[in-house]
């Protein structure tokens, strides 16, 4: 195979690029140009049936195989996608509109840390001993078998190795659909893999929309589904997937708080609000786009956020030093400009932008709100878009019980120099990943993930074995077996 940085065909299934253009075209639009820079055909029903006819082929090889091997394997892919990372970085930004700032070091970069990472685990993985007087047990951890991923459109190439790489660890085999929207990524990753010597067959990519994923969880052959989406498509997979009492991990949407207490350190806060509302253009499903600001802080934050505000750079995301995108899509900037005309229209005190910027691409103004109540649609619903919601608040117990009033559980986050207030608040959040003094980092080494309508199961670190694994046990008799008659 050789080389190039575009993907040369829709699907990627048993080692090979496949394609079949009698499935419906889907354009690949740059969301800077509005240009089509790419075209997929969504998954025909013999494409479908290809790819899970490869896993589950492919599958109990490479989970006899000792986790050593496999984990050298994801090792060398780690490599490989760290040396191809400017490659694959400009077609994540092209595919996404991320700019290259960010696409450089927070996706291929992301996505070699977690193949690193779970190759490290694969030979580790065991199972346990547990003595019961002269008999005993074993537990033997074992694969589930055909995994399959289906991901969101902000971070194509992350999604797609976060869930390959502990799959694959644990001796699974993955068919992998990325969302319509960003359709390239995934493809590199199956690329790289076959590279770095995963057997043909072990991760696949098909393209489609919802009926291809829906194709592909009712299948008996598949044994598990993670989902990396928003909160009603995880209620329709996850049906799904019950019918078959299939194994899930759920990624969903969120609404997360961020509390800063007066004796907050100013410019951490500020840095925090903007990490936790505008990277990636604010399309980020842990964003904390509720911001709970104590009245004693409350008018120098708005003013630092303002005079930092204007360090936003727009533009050509290739340009290294353009540091905001546009949103992916002309539906998702609509999407954004309606819950902004709703928080005007509720009330809302407009601080910072608001409007769309220039006539081309779906750039939209970093947006700030204050004044805003619990009740308006801007502090309840998921914008997934560059707006912040600012809170007051004056006492601890009461931010606590407003920042949890939610049916969202992904992260939160608080801010403040009171060591001991920092954990209290922590450990009263009701989220699956907290911060204090930060936000929004997701280092592999710890669990990602939800609670509440946010999701079910953790990505990342050691817990992720336990999603992508289960144990037999295995009781061993020494003794006569002892029977009533
Ligand atoms: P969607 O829920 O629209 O889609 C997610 C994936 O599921 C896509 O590949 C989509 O295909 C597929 N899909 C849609 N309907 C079905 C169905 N009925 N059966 C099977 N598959 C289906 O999410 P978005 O792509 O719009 O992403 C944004 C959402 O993702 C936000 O809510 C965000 O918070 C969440 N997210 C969560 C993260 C987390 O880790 N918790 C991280 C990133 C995003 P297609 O779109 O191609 O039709």
């Amino acid at each position: 195979m050789t080389y190039s940085i575009q993907p040369t065909a829709s699907h990627f299934i048993d080692g090979d690029y496949v394609e079949d253009i009698s499935g419906t075209p889907i354009p690949v639009i740059c969301p800077v140009s509005e240009k089509q820079i790419a075209i997929v055909y969504s998954a025909t029903p013999a494409i479908i049936e290809q790819a899970l006819a490869a896993a589950s082929r492919a599958q109990g090889e490479w989970a006899a195989m000792n986790g050593t091997r496999r984990g050298r394997v994801l090792r060398r892919a780690a490599d490989i996608m760290r040396e191809r990372n400017y490659d694959l970085s400009v077609l994540e930004t092209n595919d996404t509109g991320k700019p290259l700032q960010e696409t450089l070091v927070a996706d291929a970069t992301s996505g070699a840390d977690a193949l690193e990472y779970f190759g490290g685990l694969a030979g580790s993985l065991t199972g346990e001993y547990i003595q019961l007087n002269d008999d005993f047990v074993y537990t033997r951890r074992e694969a589930l078998g055909v995994c399959v991923g289906l991901g969101a459109w902000n971070y194509p190439t992350q999604i797609a190795s976060w869930k390959a790489a502990p799959a694959l660890a644990c001796g699974n085999s993955m068919i992998f659909k990325p969302s319509e929207q960003t359709p390239l990524c995934a493809l590199k990753v199956a690329e790289i893999l076959f590279e770095a010597g995963a057997p043909a067959g072990i991760f696949n990519v098909v393209q489609g929309m919802g009926e291809v994923g829906q194709a592909l969880i009712t299948d008996p052959r598949v044994a598990k589904v993670s989902l990396t989406g928003s909160v009603p498509t995880g209620r329709k997979v996850y049906a799904a997937a019950a019918a078959g009492i299939r194994h899930v991990t759920m990624e969903l949407g969120g609404k997360s708080p961020i509390v800063i207490f007066d004796d907050a350190d100013l410019e951490d806060a500020v840095g925090g609000a903007i990490l936790g509302n505008f990277y990636s253009s604010g399309q980020v499903c842990s964003n904390g786009t509720r911001v709970f600001v104590q009245s004693g802080i409350k008018e120098a934050f708005l003013s630092r956020l303002s005079e930092r505000i204007k360090g936003v750079k727009m533009g050509d995301p290739l340009d290294e030093s353009v540091n905001f995108g546009p949103m992916v899509s002309k539906h998702q900037m609509e999407i954004v400009q309606r819950f902004i005309t709703k928080g005007i229209a509720e009330g809302a005190r407009l601080v910072a932008g608001g409007k769309r910027q220039g006539d081309v691409g779906y750039f939209l103004q970093p947006t700030v709100f204050a004044n805003v109540t619990d009740d308006m649609a801007i502090a309840t619903d998921e914008i997934f878009g560059p707006v912040m919601s600012v809170l007051d608040f004056d006492n601890e117990d009461d931010v606590l019980t407003r920042a949890n009033a939610t049916d969202f559980g992904l992260a939160a986050g608080v801010f403040t120099n009171d060591l001991t207030r920092a954990h209290r608040m922590v450990a009263g959040f009701d989220a699956g990943t907290t911060y204090i003094n930060t936000y929004n980092i997701a280092p592999v080494e710890a669990p990602f993930g939800g609670s509440k309508l946010s999701g079910v199961g953790r990505e990342n670190s050691k817990a992720a074995i336990n999603h992508y694994s289960q144990l037999k046990s295995v009781y061993v008799g020494m003794g006569p077996v002892e029977a009533p008659f």
